[in-house]
């Protein structure tokens, strides 16, 4: 039998019954656009992150460009971020008409390199987007720390580390906006394209409700070029029926990834993923490392098992972002060539990942 990486129908086979009737609730009020729901859960969605405000917006893309802009972030202005990413992190950046900055990334959790990020702090630096890779938490106190001596904001992309904790505090809380995207296959998911942005600061929040509402400041009064970028009432219906369930969800993740590192430790040429400390990880996916990756992936596939690269080509790598520059950035670079994703996600069996682990063994 094929081994999906995640099963989106699974889950909604668990709560069809509350989606069936959020959703119905939702086509027979004819309020479609900026509802009840959608107030909801942003106050929902922000209360669980330990937020004031939570403004819903149309993707996660859209939630880091609009962050961007609330920043005044524009022409002339640098923000660094990780090269191991997905590539909408840096494109929120390009949007705004600022330059993407690479920082190299650490060997063992994969995400910004601190020392590296200071290094690359110049007059034009105005932010840092930190992304909580594959559902963990990146070291917020340090990152705070060197935001603040610098007078830099802090964006963190939470699109993959929804319910994640860094010191016992939600990723997302901490940073001047933190930015999470509903894409159906993220932790929390919704069935179709959505976003959400988080943020202490009353202002801020203010500001991004202009700007994803075409800048209307009330009364069909412009004062800035804004966007239509709004999460829609069924989005946000299904999503509160999905954030009552998140936590369960996020801990049958662990258990699976608690069987993957029991069955798969030990083994010559394989590194499992680290557990930094201090952090609660929601395992958006099970990443391993091998010089061996490309013989694990075949093994895998020939069995019909689902396996990914998260990510092949780090950003500044990408002909987009100019392409086979002169910058070196080794770790990330090596990263690129030695990480595997398995299959991850609540409703995967303990025979299947018997299965999956048995082959992992015979291909190294
Ligand atoms: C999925 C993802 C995004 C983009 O979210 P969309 O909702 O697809 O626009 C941004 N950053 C990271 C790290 C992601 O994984």
């Amino acid at each position: 039998m094929p081994i999906p990486m995640l099963d989106c129908a699974a889950e909604y086979r668990r709560l069809q019954a509350q989606i069936d009737a959020a959703v119905l609730d939702v086509l027979s009020s004819g309020h479609y656009i900026n509802g009840p729901n959608v107030h909801a859960f942003e106050q929902e969605a922000a209360g669980y992150c330990g937020s004031a405000h939570g403004v819903g917006v149309a993707s996660g893309t859209d939630a880091l460009h609009l962050a961007l802009r609330a920043l005044g972030i524009g022409p002339g202005d640098e923000v660094i971020t990780t090269p191991f990413t997905f590539i909408a992190t840096a494109e929120a950046i390009a949007y705004t008409g600022a330059t993407p900055v690479f920082a190299d990334i650490e060997p063992d959790g994969l995400m910004l390199d601190v020392d590296r990020v200071a290094e690359l702090v110049g007059p034009r630096t105005r932010a840092v987007i930190t992304v909580h890779l594959y559902g963990q938490a990146s070291d917020l106190d340090r990152l705070n720390a060197l935001c603040r001596a610098h007078d830099l904001a802090l964006v963190e992309d939470c699109a993959q580390s929804f319910g994640a904790e860094f010191a016992g505090r939600k990723t997302g809380a901490d940073g001047a906006f933190g930015c999470f995207s509903f894409y159906p296959s993220k932790n929390l998911g919704g069935m179709g394209d959505g976003g959400l942005v988080v943020t202490a600061n009353e202002q801020h929040a203010h500001l991004l409700q202009v700007l994803r509402n075409h800048g209307n400041d009330g009364g069909y009064r412009h004062r800035i070029i804004g966007y239509n970028s709004r999460l829609d009432e069924l989005q946000a219906a299904i999503l509160r029926v999905k954030l009552t369930h998140l936590d369960a969800f996020n801990e049958a993740r662990r258990r699976v990834a608690a069987q993957y590192r029991e069955q798969l430790q030990g083994l010559d040429g394989l590194d499992l993923p680290a557990e930094l400390p201090g952090r609660t990880h929601v395992y958006h996916q099970f990443t391993i490392q091998s010089g061996r990756r490309n013989r694990i992936r075949d093994a895998l596939r020939a069995e019909d098992i689902a396996c990914a690269v998260y990510y092949p080509v780090p950003l500044h790598r990408q002909e987009a972002f100019g392409g086979l520059g002169s910058t070196s950035l080794p770790v990330a670079e090596r990263a690129a060539e030695r990480v595997l994703s398995l299959p991850i996600f609540p409703e995967l069996s303990d025979e299947n990942i018997a299965r999956i682990c048995a082959l992992v063994r015979k291909a190294l």
